[in-house]
């Protein structure tokens, strides 16, 4: 199915067939794991399109046809992660070049951002983008770009994209949006007013916790080429298995997504009353800060709480050790429910003065609810916070 026919077809129908049309060669109705380094030539300077697998695979290319449709986009590129995705959108900028960042951000972004990238002379500011006028205040002569994650992790605040994308527009800069938490299936940035879209596949889009991956979505001929260009220079793809792996995953985005959606809502309205809970970040309570901007700009709420325990960090740890269905791990987005320590995992890349002034303490427990049943994760997590009074 060529690009140029999806428009009008649903989400759920572009997951399942852009890019994947029955192959060539074969027939096969499903893409193959093109596992190739090479492709023999039928001349010199002749070939079908492919010619070594770090410029061009084919089931790569099917995966970056549906995330850009799902996204869309009119260019997808896979990478071997949501970090090589991340560092590859951040080749866009040069020495002497300056950056307002989101300070709400991803802790491996944040690490690249404060380590290793202001080494070729990139400088960055960080903001409170949740307040647009903090993000156009930052404004230099030099920016070229501005970073936002929305939702943010793990206290779920919104930060207003088509307001973000404004200010870039008239700075002249670049708004790259992480929607790794939100996903296509509830917010499309492109649509909003940025330019580049990144993702850790890895998380919602695989969502089986299997496979590690990153994709950049733009819809601009001369963002594409660059970012092509300089992906090729540096070499950071993903194999074919993790390419395939990830496009069998994005298949069932839309019905997981629903899945988690109404499973965080449930988790969500259990854990809110409970005298063991001080307070729960959930951006579907109309009370929390982003709701409004979440039905504006979104289509759901997302699959992730957040807490924070009234029995502060001994509490916390204690609920951690008490689960048994969620179980204590890094990551997201996957069909099993994981639960996460924030202050010592996750965000441990910032300094104990950055998580606190951002709202994460050490009583705070982040929730990537899965898909199992909702009463069984309800149950498992009264069975632990009983525990944690206790
Ligand atoms: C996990 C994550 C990343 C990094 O992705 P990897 O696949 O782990 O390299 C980037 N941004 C967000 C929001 C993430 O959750």
């Amino acid at each position: 199915m060529s690009r140029e026919t999806h428009d009008g077809l649903g989400f759920e129908t572009r997951a399942i067939h852009a890019g994947q049309a029955a192959d060539a060669a074969s027939g096969a109705t499903i893409v193959p794991v093109y596992q190739t380094a090479t492709y023999t030539q039928d001349a010199i300077g002749e070939n079908r399109g492919y010619e070594y697998s770090r410029s061009a695979n084919p089931t790569r290319t099917a995966l970056e046809e549906c995330i850009a449709s799902l996204e869309g986009g009119r260019y997808g590129l896979a990478y071997g992660s949501g970090m090589a995705a991340i560092a590859g959108t951040m080749q866009l900028v040069s020495g002497g070049d300056h950056v307002v960042v989101a300070d709400d951000l991803y802790g491996g972004s944040h690490r690249l951002f404060t380590t290793v990238l202001p080494r070729y002379g990139v400088r960055f500011s960080y903001v409170d983008a949740t307040r647009p006028e903090e993000v156009a205040k930052a404004i230099e002569p030099a920016t070229r770009m501005i970073w936002i994650e929305s939702p943010t992790n793990p206290l779920l605040r919104l930060i207003d994209i088509a307001a973000c994308g404004e200010i870039a527009a008239r700075a002249g800069a670049l708004l790259v949006v992480d929607n790794t938490f939100a996903t296509p299936y509830l917010q499309n940035p492109l649509a909003l007013g940025a330019h580049v879209v990144v993702h850790s596949t890895t998380k919602y889009l695989g969502g089986h916790s299997d496979v590690i991956g990153g994709a950049v979505v733009v819809s601009d001929d001369q963002l594409c080429k660059t970012l092509r260009f300089t992906r090729n220079a540096t070499g950071g793809v993903p194999g074919p298995w993790d390419a395939w792996l990830t496009l069998r995953g994005l298949k069932t985005l839309a019905v997981r997504m629903r899945q988690h959606e109404s499973n965080a809502a449930h988790v969500a309205a259990f854990l809110r009353p409970h005298q063991a809970v001080a307070r729960v970040h959930y951006p579907g309570f109309p009370d929390h800060p982003g709701h409004e901007l979440s039905r504006r700009q979104m289509r759901g709420f997302g699959g992730m709480v957040t807490l924070d325990l009234a029995g502060g960090e001994a509490a916390a740890r204690a609920l951690c050790r008490s689960t048994r269905l969620f179980s204590l791990a890094e990551s997201l987005g996957g069909v099993e429910s994981l639960i996460g320590y924030p202050w010592t995992m996750s965000h441990a890349a910032f300094s104990a003065e950055d998580r606190l002034a951002k709202g994460i303490t050490p009583a705070t427990v982040r929730l990537s609810v899965g898909i199992e049943d909702a009463e069984d994760l309800c149950e498992d997590l009264a069975q632990a916070l009983a525990c944690v009074a206790g």
